[in-house]
């Protein structure tokens, strides 16, 4: 448990914000609580001339899919997002030459491309209707294609399928597979050295059962969730929440913003540092119930908020500081959407156990402040805060620096 005073935050937030108008008002979001279907298609594709031993048997993938991948789901909503897979194993008949000869940014436009029929899927008993989302995995050696989930038209047995919840990537497990006692979510080969490690430990989650690809997998997997933006976060080296424009000068968007720039979440950039989803994301998928979060008011109480790794009911998992619709910020940030700040509290439980080493575990001693903007359900932005900003631009080689406030 972490006891925050309202105050403390709200004098902080007041200081900082001095143009920002709070509502005063208790305002209950109309929250996307569509619950995704939890059936999923795991299609699982490899040239023809992979050798059989180097790519996952339909069994071995399904048991993965259905295992640490469905925990960590599960995990991450509290219960409330348990999905089924059906794995599909296609050997096609193309070539991995052909596959690296022709090469587009998505593995699913470069097999649209090469298989025959128009690029049928010829893959028997598979219906892609019957499933929420489909993952097209690569298996092989073949690399050097973008992952990418959207929604996209596909032929499958002769038939269109329009419209579909489509994500493809690769898959690479014909070397991941000998990294079995060693399985690491991430992107580095064994003996390659993370920049940010402390005293030889590594980023990983062999803990987890989740080896190097499947942080890919579980990102895109968010998107396909409805997650259409990534976990973000603001520079600012000298001030919270003016960023680049108090510190540079520096107006524009991007020098403001960076994408995949919250470490901390699977929606964010590699290396992960913890996985566990942002709770204003959380809330949109539904995850995190109107009855788990506080709006903060001008009304003075304490909250006792959960660690956002937790279960336990019943629970208040984030407070929202809900900021009416404009900041005091040059154009284009001068605009009338729904700005809040969410607050969290993390501790080193489940997926995000690696805040327990020595060079994170500051981000576990406070609280973890996010500016959030959305527009309906549609367009949505989520920026982790460095509550701690001391001139120094965080970067991966320096992750012990602490973002709490
Ligand atoms: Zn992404």
């Amino acid at each position: 448990m972490c006891r925050i005073s309202p105050k403390e935050v709200l004098n902080q937030t007041w200081l900082l914000l001095r143009s920002a108008v709070l509502f005063a008002s208790l305002i209950l979001i109309a929250l996307g609580t569509a619950r995704a279907a939890d059936d999923v298609a795991v299609l699982y594709v490899y040239a023809s001339d992979v050798e059989e031993e180097k790519v996952w048997t339909q069994a071995e993938m399904e048991e993965h899919v259905n295992g640490p991948l469905r925990e960590f789901w599960k995990q991450q909503s509290y219960g409330r997002y348990v999905p089924a897979a059906k794995v599909f194993v296609w050997r096609m008949p193309i070539t991995s030459a052909e596959l690296e000869a022709n090469k587009k940014h998505y593995v699913i436009d470069s097999l649209r491309a090469l298989l025959p029929n128009g690029g049928d899927f010829d893959v028997p008993e598979f219906n892609p209707s019957e499933y929420a989302m489909t993952h097209i995995l690569l298996g092989g050696n073949v690399i050097g294609y973008g992952g990418g989930m959207g929604t996209g038209d596909l032929k499958v047995n002769g038939e269109l399928f329009a419209g579909l919840k489509l994500g493809s990537y690769t898959y690479s497990h014909s070397t991941s597979q000998y990294w079995i006692p060693d399985l690491r979510f991430g992107y580095y080969n064994p003996g390659s050295v993370f920049q940010g490690k402390w005293n030889g430990e590594v980023i990983g989650y062999p803990e987890l059962g989740l080896n190097g690809d499947d942080g890919t997998f579980l990102h895109e997997w968010g998107h396909g969730l409805g997650l259409s933006t990534h976990a973000n976060s603001w520079r600012s080296e000298t001030e919270p929440f003016y960023g680049e424009i108090y510190w540079r000068g520096k107006s524009d968007f991007w020098s403001q913003e960076s994408d995949y720039g919250n470490l901390f979440d699977v929606m964010g950039g590699s290396p992960h540092l913890s996985l566990h989803i942002n709770a204003f994301y959380k809330e949109l998928l539904g995850w995190i119930q109107p009855d788990e979060k506080v709006v903060v008011s001008a009304t003075k109480r304490d909250i006792q908020l959960n660690p956002l790794e937790s279960s336990n009911t019943p629970k208040v998992q984030t407070a929202q500081i809900p900021v009416s619709g404009k900041f005091s910020r040059p154009s284009p940030f001068d605009n009338s959407m729904d700005y809040s700040f969410y607050i969290e509290y993390r501790r080193p439980m489940g997926l995000d156990q690696h805040l327990d080493h020595q060079y994170l575990r500051s981000n576990t001693e406070g609280i973890m402040v996010y500016m959030t903007r959305r527009q309906g359900t549609g367009f949505i932005n989520s920026w982790l805060l460095d509550m701690s900003p001391d001139n120094v631009v965080r970067q991966v080689s320096n992750p012990r620096k602490s973002l709490v406030g």
